[in-house]
């Protein structure tokens, strides 16, 4: 496998690695955070399915044999419903 080329800990689809959500367990306190650190590493779909399956089958959990915090999949949760790009001044509609 190319290195740049990560699996989906859910679905085991195959893409690089920018195509991923990077969750990880520092090597120098054991605490889990998002996209960014030194340690074991787990990757994620942006997708609502893979969230779900990692959650409910703990995923994540076996991938960094560690607890995931609840926090860490509401921030994932959130970025689902958000949009994943920040344009300044963009238009917010208003429903209703
Ligand atoms: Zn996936």
């Amino acid at each position: 496998m190319e290195p740049n080329l990560r699996r989906c800990v859910s679905c085991r689809r195959v893409a690089p690695k920018s195509a991923f959500w990077r969750v990880l367990r520092l090597a120098h306190n054991g605490q889990v955070q998002l996209d960014y650190g030194m340690g074991r590493s787990a990757y994620l779909c942006a997708q609502s399915e893979c969230l779900q399956q990692a959650q409910k089958k703990k995923r994540l959990e076996r991938a960094l044999r560690t607890a995931i915090a609840p926090e860490i999949y509401q921030i994932l949760w959130q970025r689902l419903s958000a949009p994943s790009v920040d344009e300044s001044g963009g238009s917010r509609s208003n429903s209703q």
